[in-house]
């Protein structure tokens, strides 16, 4: 995966996921929303989309701030959980850049996250 695009607007972001997403035009759209709680399909769906930066980076966005039960589906082939996890770390970091210089630990942040 590419680095998340940071620097794009939602709207953007949310063309090329519209316009491109392998989700957007499957028959079978449950498949992103596994009922059994094994998302290793949806992951292998999203692994092969050529946006998955992109509905990675917008999917974090909207979420953010939200509860763990408001997050649901697997999008930018990360689980409800594990983007729940990352917008608290990015909120964590924020609160920490008020406080000190730590732009160069966000960046970084931001490509292990799509690594
Ligand atoms: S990364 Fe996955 S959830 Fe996101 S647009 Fe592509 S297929 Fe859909």
């Amino acid at each position: 995966m590419n680095a998340l695009p940071t620097n794009v607007s939602s709207r953007v972001l949310a063309q090329h996921v519209d316009a491109s997403g392998t989700c957007v035009r499957s028959p079978n759209a449950d498949a992103w929303f596994p009922e059994n709680g094994r998302p290793a399909g949806a992951r292998k769906l999203c692994k092969g989309c050529p946006v998955i930066a992109e509905c990675l980076e917008l999917a974090l966005r909207e979420e953010a701030g939200l509860g763990r039960s408001r997050v649901q589906g697997v999008r930018g082939s990360r689980t409800p959980t594990e983007r729940y996890r990352i917008n608290r770390q990015r909120a964590d970091f924020a609160a920490a850049r008020q406080s000190a210089d730590c732009s160069d630990d966000v960046a970084s942040y931001n490509e292990e996250i799509a690594a």
